[in-house]
């Protein structure tokens, strides 16, 4: 099955003469034109690495970097693990590895850029279901075990709660967890993006494009998120985290986001 080698999405057999999901504003085609590849051959060429990030939670990554070159996460809990997005490698010593930890019991995915090779990741773990807001529909590239889901907030696991925000896509998600500890973690994918000065985030309909979110999109944001309690915000990438005050950081940068577009900073 094909793999888009500029935003590592695999789709089913049937094969797209240009990839739908980066020839969306928000995504790019490559400046070579649009590549193919497959899982096994990215799988072969890399790494599938499993390794503590810096707040302890388990990341996976593709290294070298592949695509986008985002970062799973594992977030453990009652009931099993939930991968946090995906990654578009595989192989079986990251497979042993995520059993040694737990396995998996749910896959959820912030958004369409990150479908990449969850399909694979779900088969490896007993046809785990993967949960995609039902606003992206049009974009998955395979059924396999995707469930949909519909409205603001659904708790897949005990304490693992997914919030859609509508930033970047209609259905992007990012995941709640209380943490062992209480203080709370926001897995936010690059929907509330951690940006290169890790006490702030921000907001993009399109990154590679520099294409800003909606206000009422940001505003919507912070009403979602202010009341819930988390210090963390990981973001896509390995070490791109908030360690500490991750609500404040979200309303401040919220703020800063609206005034510098000429508006009242307000929710
Ligand atoms: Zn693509």
């Amino acid at each position: 099955m094909p793999v888009c080698t500029t935003c590592g999405v695999q789709y089913d057999d049937v094969d797209p003469e240009v990839c739908p999901i980066c020839t969306d504003d928000r995504q790019y085609v490559g400046a070579g034109g649009q590549r193919w590849t497959t899982v096994a051959e990215v799988s072969a060429g890399h790494r599938t690495v499993v390794r503590p990030e810096i707040t302890g939670l388990t990341g996976i990554g593709t290294e070298p970097g592949f695509a986008i070159g985002q970062r799973a996460l594992l977030v453990p809990g009652e009931g099993g693990n939930v991968l946090w997005d995906s990654v578009s490698s595989i192989d079986d010593a990251a497979i042993a590895r995520v059993t040694e930890l737990g396995g998996v019991a749910a896959i959820a995915v912030s958004h369409p850029h990150y479908y990449s090779a969850m399909v694979e990741w779900s088969d490896a773990f007993g046809g785990a279901p993967i949960y995609v807001h039902a606003d992206d529909r049009r974009w998955i590239p395979r059924r396999g075990s995707v469930r949909t889901w519909d409205g603001d907030t659904l708790e897949i696991l005990p304490g693992r709660t997914l919030i859609n925000t509508r930033v970047h896509f209609a259905g992007g998600t990012v995941l709640h967890w209380p943490g062992p500890d209480g203080r709370g973690d926001l897995c936010s994918g690059d929907i509330v993006q951690v940006v290169a000065d890790r006490r702030w985030v921000s907001f993009m309909y399109s990154y590679p494009n520099l294409i800003p979110e909606h206000p009422d999109t940001v505003r919507r944001t912070v009403r979602l998120l202010r009341d819930l309690e988390f210090e963390t915000v990981h973001g896509a990438w390995w070490g791109k985290v908030v360690e500490s005050d991750g609500s404040g950081v979200v309303v401040r940068s919220a703020r800063r986001y609206l005034e510098h577009l000429g508006l009242t900073p307000d929710f």
